[in-house]
């Protein structure tokens, strides 16, 4: 059987970058997704600048609306921070995927058709079964495979999670952007992010527990309501989640794993793809160093800010000073640019 350097199950952006990246190498790599290009998925759909730089990197700039900022807004009170260094860019995830399918065809990564079901490894090397009976082989499998891993499952590398579990789902609207930051509003139960994704359009992902009413919430806001009142619904909702995903460990063997299979915590802070990019990058060249040991290390050090941040936001808005995080964000605008440029890093 054929042995390729790389396997990589999930052709989502994480996955696909995870290829491009193997490419960039040197190694022959394959990527086993069941959807065709473009792949659609309930996301903020914003870009944070370290993002953007991550794709420059893997030659991709993907076309989009700008992004200046975060602007944390709850009823009349607000507070922004624009970007210092770089802007960000809010980009429609079909755009953000067909791109990346594009460099990744280009730069030779192989595609396959298919759904993987079952693993298995020994000293040289690891094969996927395929949900049609065939099997795929590789020196390295890497997981990319999204919140609800097979891979993570199949390698043993599962955790459960305990706590409130989060979800997210998101709508577009035929509207000309008005607010060139990504508008975050905190009501008492939800955050509804307003991103701007194209000269007519802006993206409306609403987070939040279990059974949240995207109408619901989004009437919760009524300076956003009315904005949005009469305008047509360009997309139909999405939903993904739970949010909080947990492993023991990112490598088992030569299985290794990234982006959201290797562990998730909440979309709250938007960092997704950034992490994931960073991920991607140190998963290929601990590959390349054949020193599948150090990605553990890696991974801890490229995802350290977004888990201890996005932990301790969740944290806050479940506690009962939720309703003061907009006004605490207001009145200490040095701590909340710091934490905003750090996203955006
Ligand atoms: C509501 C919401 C808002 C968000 N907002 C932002 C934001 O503003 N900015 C940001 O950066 N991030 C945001 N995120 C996070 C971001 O969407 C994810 O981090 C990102 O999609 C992770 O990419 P991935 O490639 O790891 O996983 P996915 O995008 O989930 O891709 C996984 C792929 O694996 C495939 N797959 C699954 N199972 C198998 C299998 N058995 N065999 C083969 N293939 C398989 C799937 O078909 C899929 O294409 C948000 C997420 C949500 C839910």
């Amino acid at each position: 059987m054929h042995v390729t350097d790389v396997l990589v199950v999930g052709g989502g952006p994480i996955g696909l970058a995870t290829a491009i990246e193997a490419r960039m190498a040197g190694l022959s790599v394959t990527v086993v997704e069941p959807r065709g290009v473009p792949i659609d998925k309930a996301c903020g759909e914003g870009l944070m600048p370290g993002a953007l730089a991550a794709l420059e990197r893997l030659g991709i700039d993907p076309p989009g609306h700008v992004i200046a900022g975060i602007s944390y807004q709850a009823g009349d009170r607000r507070v922004d921070h624009a970007f210092r260094h770089r802007l960000g860019r809010g980009v429609r995830r079909t755009t953000l995927h067909r791109v990346l399918a594009e460099r990744a065809e280009a730069v030779g990564v192989e595609l396959v058709r298919g759904t993987v079901d079952a693993l298995q490894q020994d000293d040289d090397s690891a094969s996927a079964r395929l949900t049609d009976g065939t099997t795929r082989r590789a020196h390295w499998l890497v997981g990319a495979d999204g919140l609800h891993s097979t891979v993570r499952t199949e390698a043993g590398l599962a955790l459960p999670v305990r706590g409130t579990r989060r979800f997210g789902l998101r709508r577009h609207f035929a509207a000309a952007p008005w607010n060139e930051f990504v508008e975050v509003h905190w009501t008492p139960a939800a955050e509804l992010y307003v991103t701007p994704v194209g000269d007519g359009e802006v993206g409306v992902a609403v987070l939040g527990p279990q059974h949240t009413d995207y109408d619901e919430a989004v009437r919760s806001v009524p300076a956003l309501a009315d904005r949005l009142r009469d305008r047509a619904i360009t997309t139909s909702t999405r939903g993904a989640g739970p949010f909080h995903q947990r492993t023991t460990a990112r490598t088992a063997g030569r299985v290794i794993l990234v982006g959201d299979a290797s562990g998730y915590v909440d979309a709250i802070t938007g960092e997704g793809i950034r992490v994931g990019l960073a991920q991607a990058r140190v998963a290929i060249e601990c590959i390349a160093a054949g020193n599948p040991a150090r990605y553990e290390r890696e991974w801890r050090r490229v995802t350290r800010n977004f888990r201890m941040l996005t932990s301790g936001l969740v944290a806050l808005g479940d506690s009962p000073l939720r309703s003061a995080i907009v006004p605490l964000a207001r009145s200490l605008p040095g701590v909340y640019g710091a934490v905003v440029e750090r996203l955006a890093r």
